[in-house]
């Protein structure tokens, strides 16, 4: 017996989701059909929307319903920063820390020459374009600590010190409120190549954490229970 044609179709096109197979692809379309008519409706709505009115921003390549973003066009950010990110999500994890005020370039990506992914897929040509930009001081890496990651970091870093700009990279460190013991070695080796200059700030800033460690300090079993 064969399927009608169009949920043929439908099966097909739900196969091209990365990590949906045969069998999900199947399922996904029977639970369409004969239980959820509505949300079908409501799907193919909101993916034929998506498809014909998102894009990505002219300066920073994120998804925006506009030519240029909200972010890129708003006179309260700090043009002398830009700040790379592999994804929308990263710059969105970025943004709820409410520590930046710079600009962003999202890549859509990060170098991957086994899989076919290069500089031209991940739009550094814009990238380059976009650092051209007379504001710009300072360019943030933030792509991931992966192996890809850090690659694509190094071969953005040289690309823009070449053209002059200051490079830096999000620093890898010792997660906040953890005890040195418990942390990985590699953490700790990154953290130590990475350590830095110890300003007023920071040195005050020690003194509440030494506080707060003999009070830790106090509360815990002397034979060393853990
Ligand atoms: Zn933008």
């Amino acid at each position: 017996m064969k399927a009608p044609a169009p949920l043929e179709a439908l099966t097909a096109a739900l196969r091209r989701l990365p990590g949906v197979g045969a069998k999900s692809a199947q399922r996904f379309a029977y639970h369409l059909l004969q239980r959820d008519r509505e949300g079908a409706a409501r799907l193919a709505q909101a993916l034929a929307d998506a498809a014909a009115r998102v894009r990505h921003c002219a300066r920073c390549n994120t998804f925006t319903e506009l030519e240029v973003c909200e972010t890129c066009s708003s006179p309260r950010r700090d043009a002398s920063l830009l700040c790379v990110v592999e994804t929308p999500a990263d710059q969105l994890t970025i943004e709820q820390t409410l520590s930046y005020r710079g600009m962003y370039f999202v890549l859509m990506g990060r170098l991957s020459p086994l899989d076919g992914v290069g500089p031209k897929q991940i739009g550094l040509d814009r990238l380059l374009a976009r650092a051209a930009d007379p504001a710009l001081r300072e360019v943030i890496l933030a792509t991931n600590f992966t192996q890809e990651g850090e690659a694509t970091a190094h071969y953005i870093g040289e690309m823009m010190r070449a053209r002059g700009l200051k490079v830096t990279r999000l620093a890898r460190g010792v997660p906040v409120g953890s005890e040195l013991e418990y942390v990985d070695p590699s953490t700790i080796a990154q953290a130590l190549r990475d350590r830095r200059a110890v300003s007023e700030a920071v040195a005050g800033d020690r003194t509440d954490r030494s506080g707060a460690r003999a009070d830790h300090e106090g509360r815990e079993d002397p034979g060393g229970s853990r």
